[in-house]
């Protein structure tokens, strides 16, 4: 048995407070990991106020992890105590249905959530499959990581999956923790990018972080100006905008992809479809061995997000910040 000090709200939207709770004995496909560093995702948020309707209390959030191996079970055979490993959305899968054996862990039906069912990373230490603890590539910046095992990789993922060139003219919707991430890399890739951002305060950040092009999100006149130039559009918001709009700034065979968990159903005409063969698809994360890719990539590149460091006994202030619209661009907290 180990004690893990973490905070839990008991209630939808309630306060996190100080809590402690018992992991029993290490299996022998688990690691247990000291955290050092959590970032906070809207995912959280959204958590936290079951929004998705799956959430159990006591809740604790948490689950773009960094810190140090301080258990292995007995097969585990990759990793070892003190190496420095990431835990994302996704805490163990199955290894055996096709999915897993076909590298899409991610897509395994019975893949656990690190924040579902069980406590997450507002805490001291986590425990995971060592399939989902991501071993760290030498030289990451520990104190800018975390927020890439979540937010990073499901804005990678949709790169590679959707096949996106480096001559592509591509969109970015909603310039937050996942959307700035996915400005970062999609410029590095060599896209030109045009930003899609409902604030104009944010404008000058993000022609630095790689834009060449802020168009206002919610502006349907503005977004006319580009009609028919994009192959390539990513949606990190979880709000109802002119999707329709957005279809027309895509050329023939242009993909619009959505990460963003929009609540309401997403109103798509089949005609904008139709003509000019465009595509409309979605994804969660994305798998462990990609998740090494990407980081090694941003080891490379020195691509990692903006953040904001908060202590974890202010993580009530941090989750206000977030909810509020105020974060620039992802909060961390330091455990
Ligand atoms: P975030 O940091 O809060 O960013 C969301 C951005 O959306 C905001 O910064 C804002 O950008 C834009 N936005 C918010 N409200 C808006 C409104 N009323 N009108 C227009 N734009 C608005 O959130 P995040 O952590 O990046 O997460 C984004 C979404 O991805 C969430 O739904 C989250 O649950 C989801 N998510 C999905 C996966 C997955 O596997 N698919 C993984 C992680 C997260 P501007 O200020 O630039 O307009
Ligand atoms: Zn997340």
């Amino acid at each position: 048995m180990k004690t893990v000090n973490s905070y839990a709200a008991n209630e939808p939207g309630g306060k996190l407070n100080p809590f402690k709770y018992e992991l029993p004995n290490l299996g022998s496909d688990q690691v247990d990991i000291k955290i050092y560093y959590c970032g906070i995702c809207h995912s959280d948020l959204s958590m936290l106020n079951n929004d998705w309707g799956m959430t159990q209390y006591p809740f604790v959030p948490g689950h773009e992890i960094v810190g140090k191996v301080v258990a292995a079970g007995r097969d585990v055979k990759n990793l070892k105590p003190d190496d420095l490993v990431g835990l994302g959305w996704n805490s163990a899968s199955c290894m055996h249905c096709d999915q897993c054996m076909d590298g899409s862990h991610h897509l395994c039906d019975t893949v656990e959530g690190t924040i579902i069912g069980r406590h997450g990373g507002f805490s001291d230490y986590v425990r995971s499959h060592w399939s989902w603890a991501i071993p760290l590539p030498e030289g990451i910046n520990m104190k800018k990581a975390g927020p890439l095992l979540c937010g990073g990789i499901t804005v990678f993922n949709p790169i590679i999956s959707s096949g996106v060139k480096a001559t592509d003219k591509v969109g970015v919707i909603g310039i937050g923790g996942l959307g700035h991430m996915a400005l970062k890399f999609l410029s590095k890739w060599g896209c030109e990018v045009i930003a899609f951002s409902s604030n104009p305060n944010k404008k000058e950040q993000i022609l630095a972080m790689g834009a060449t092009k802020v168009i206002n999100s919610r502006d349907s006149k503005e977004l006319e100006s580009i009609a028919g130039s994009l192959d390539f559009i990513l949606n990190t918001t979880n709000v109802s905008l002119d999707w329709n709009s957005y279809l027309t700034t895509l050329g023939p065979k242009g993909k619009f992809h959505t990460v963003g968990a929009v609540l309401e159903p997403m109103a798509i005409p089949s005609f904008s479809l139709i003509m000019g063969e465009k595509s409309v698809g979605g994804s969660p994360l994305g798998s462990p061995a990609l998740t090494r890719t990407m980081l090694e990539f941003c080891v490379r590149h020195n691509i990692y997000p903006i953040v904001e460091e908060f202590p974890l006994a202010k993580v009530n202030e941090a989750m206000k910040h977030l909810h509020d619209g105020k974060a620039r661009y992802r909060i961390v907290l330091k455990i």
